[in-house]
């Protein structure tokens, strides 16, 4: 295993763990949220504005970064790291999901996926080997196998065709990655909703041997109670010694169920993406600052939040720079947004470390069972 890296288990309650993965590039306390930072930016916010919110970890895509700028030129830049002004650990997602999500033309088979750029057309060839080597050319951490992940629903022998040549795939990646020390190599599980599959992609991950592993083909519109179905007893199966990571995920309650389950670290564009569109989320719940309820309201989204946006503006100027197309409507709104994920993770982290985990649950459910403030 890559030295370097290591995970240590500080606390536990229940299935719920807390501790801190230990890194070149510094310390992240989990469980961990990771806000997503697709192109070389966590969209409308600085670097040291993201890490103000409390983030130890950013995400990048590899599939966007090799079509643009390119992972060759970001390298001969100094890496990711550098280029984007973020010297803490950066987590890179390995393009499987992405190339299937947003490419056209795409043609998979055992080598890997054939593809054409959804930007300019041009042609591309992804496999674990090209994989490893953009990820080692952006400098990430945390290297994520490639993998490929059906949509959903499917037949069990359709996942379990895909879920065994992704198994493939990961002694590939494995292979291709070789020894390098400081950055840590994380399998993905793959198996769909069924248990026998998911088994088997345990078994044949932890054979290979990972720094970490990943729950992977879940948030993939299968619906919460089929995922957490799934989480009851998919991190049961991985070894107790190393994080264990969810892809995609999530909303809240999704978060917070998925902690409740022993996970330790997570990934979400959600935050992010919403607060461009208007969307807070609050210890209330959610929040449409466009609607007019909020147009004459002086208050914060939440005043018990210490973000700027709720510290400094109201709901009244919220309400008026998001309809009226301003930037720092996407500024103030993502700054919040990503401050309320992390302080969410820092109320976990503290409840599990306290062995209060179920008492912390059900006042979280229950601010939102309330609902936002009422209109003045
Ligand atoms: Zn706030």
């Amino acid at each position: 295993m890559a030295t370097g890296f290591g995970f240590t288990v500080q606390a536990t309650d229940g299935k719920a763990r807390t501790g801190v993965i230990e890194t070149t590039r510094g310390a992240v306390r989990t469980p961990a949220f990771m806000p997503v930072g697709t192109a070389g930016t966590v969209k409308a916010m600085l670097p040291e504005s993201v890490r103000a919110t409390g983030a130890d970890i950013l995400l990048g895509n590899t599939y966007h970064l090799m079509l643009r700028p390119t992972a060759e030129r970001i390298a001969a830049l100094g890496g990711l790291h550098k280029f984007m002004n973020w010297d803490r650990p950066i987590l890179t997602d390995s393009g499987g999901f992405q190339v299937m999500s947003l490419a056209s033309l795409r043609k998979m088979t055992e080598e890997g996926v054939r593809f054409s750029s959804h930007i300019d057309g041009s042609k591309h060839m992804l496999t674990p080997e090209r994989s490893m080597e953009i990820q080692k050319l952006l400098g990430s951490d945390i290297v994520m196998c490639f993998d490929e992940c059906p949509a959903l629903p499917a037949t069990d022998a359709e996942v379990a065709k895909s879920m065994r040549m992704s198994m493939r795939w990961a002694q590939r990646s494995r292979d291709a990655f070789g020894d390098r020390p400081g950055h840590a190599l994380f399998g993905i599980m793959q198996g769909g909703v069924t248990r026998a599959l998911r088994e088997e992609s345990a078994e044949a991950l932890t054979a290979i041997g990972f720094d970490g592993y990943a729950v992977g083909g879940l948030a993939v519109g299968e619906g919460q109670e089929a995922m957490f179905d799934v989480l009851n007893y998919a991190p049961g199966m991985l070894p107790e010694d190393k994080p264990r990571y969810l892809m995609g995920v999530g909303k809240p309650d999704d978060i917070v169920g998925a902690v409740e389950r022993g996970i330790d670290m997570m990934d979400c564009v959600l935050p992010s993406r919403s607060g461009r569109t208007g969307q807070a989320w609050t210890r209330m719940g959610q929040i449409n600052i466009k609607n007019a309820r909020h147009q004459n309201d002086p208050r914060p989204l939440d005043e018990a939040c210490t973000c700027p946006a709720c510290r400094n503006y109201s709901r009244a100027y919220l309400h008026h720079v998001n309809k009226a197309g301003e930037i720092i409507a996407s500024m103030l709104m993502t700054w919040h947004n990503l401050h309320y994920y992390q302080e969410l993770m820092q109320g976990l982290r503290d409840a599990i470390a306290g062995g209060r985990l179920a008492a912390f649950v059900a006042d979280f459910h229950a601010k939102r069972a309330q609902g936002d403030i009422e209109p003045l």
